[in-house]
């Protein structure tokens, strides 16, 4: 978190005196007002920076605030107390190692957005230096605990079907020993190092339904961490993976496979044992067949996740053309071509 200097932003000493403050910031107010600096990249920044400025230094408490604690930030900061800093860190790197995931909670922040900076709400936030009662107070609200989110690989049959599975997870725990205070007797918590909270692994078991694709999030409510103060639990999402099938690519709701046709069946016709995600049926293969020709077959693709519909198998005709011709299928080939030729 960045340390603001206010009175270098408002360009006046350390020792500035009420009048000084207000004509400074009544010069910079009109030269940045976004009124005036439409469409100006920074004034807006430069317009709240030098608001936040005057709401601190016009106030004799919040000045001599900003003075006390403005001065030793850097070491303030490393020391917060309450382990704020700390546990809004843990927070974000939690989260930015799933990408795209979790639904973020931003319930440890005390304040809404007021337009000041995170330094300004952090040095007047009510737990920011201020007695242990106040501090409490916050901390006796009731908290939504964490959510989890796993990875998980599933053959593409399970998500055709839907399949259940079992699961080991790590799961954060209030801790028993001192029923999530923190504090044991005198002294912080032995047992979970004064955070409240411990490690627990737990086994799940988790249906998930037929239609989910690569990217599906499946929910399990309430099986998060525990809330706290009589909040509500986290969640615990499953984030699927569908492993690739090498018969058979996705496409939206339809399933997309190839299948290799005889050259004689492409010419004359036959069948084509076609593999289904259901198991193998047996396709029709029309007179003249074309390499490349798709067939379409009803409802053998991926269910919806609503589970209403299914999409089609769309199975694309690959002829297979001989190379390996023997001396009498060579001269076979050589009479069907004279044939064709003296009839065209
Ligand atoms: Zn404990």
């Amino acid at each position: 978190m960045e340390f603001k200097d206010y009175y270098q932003i408002l360009g006046i000493p350390r020792d500035a005196d009420e009048k000084q403050i207000k004509t400074a910031y009544r010069k910079l107010a009109r030269q940045y007002h976004p009124d005036v600096n439409k469409g100006q990249a920074g004034s807006e920044d430069r317009f709240k920076e030098v608001n936040e400025a005057y709401e601190v230094l016009k106030d004799p408490d919040k000045r001599a605030k900003y003075d006390r604690f403005g001065a030793d930030w850097e070491r303030y900061q490393h020391a917060a107390p309450g382990g704020q800093a700390d546990s809004a860190q843990d927070f974000s790197s939690w989260y930015s190692g799933s990408p795209g995931g979790g639904r973020v909670h931003y319930e440890y922040r005390t304040t809404g957005d007021t337009g000041f900076s995170d330094f300004f709400e952090t040095l007047f936030s009510e737990n920011f230096g201020g007695r242990t009662s106040t501090r409490s107070r916050v901390r006796n609200q009731p908290q939504r605990g964490d959510d989890f989110e796993y990875p998980v690989e599933i053959p593409l049959r399970d998500a055709v079907n839907g399949t259940s599975r079992r699961f080991d997870v790590q799961i954060k725990e209030r801790c028993p020993s001192c029923e999530g205070s923190g504090m044991n007797g005198r002294g912080s918590c032995l047992a979970c190092g004064g955070s409240g909270i411990v490690p627990k692994n737990r086994t799940i078991e988790v249906q998930i339904p037929a239609g989910v694709r690569t990217g599906s999030r499946v929910r399990v409510a309430g099986q998060g961490s525990p809330g706290q103060n009589g909040g509500p639990n986290g969640d615990i999402y499953l984030r699927i993976t569908v492993k690739s099938d090498g018969r058979f690519e996705v496409d939206g709701n339809n399933l997309r496979t190839d299948i290799k046709v005889p050259l004689y069946d492409a010419v004359l016709g036959g069948e084509a044992i076609v593999p289904t995600v259901d198991g193998s049926v047996a396709l029709t293969i029309p007179p003249g067949t074309q390499s490349g020709r798709m067939f379409r077959l009803r409802g053998k693709g991926m269910p919806s996740l609503s589970g209403k519909e299914r999409g089609d198998l769309l199975a694309r005709a690959m002829v297979q053309v001989p190379t390996d011709l023997s001396e009498e299928e060579r001269n076979l080939f050589e009479e069907l071509r004279s044939i064709r030729n003296t009839n065209s």
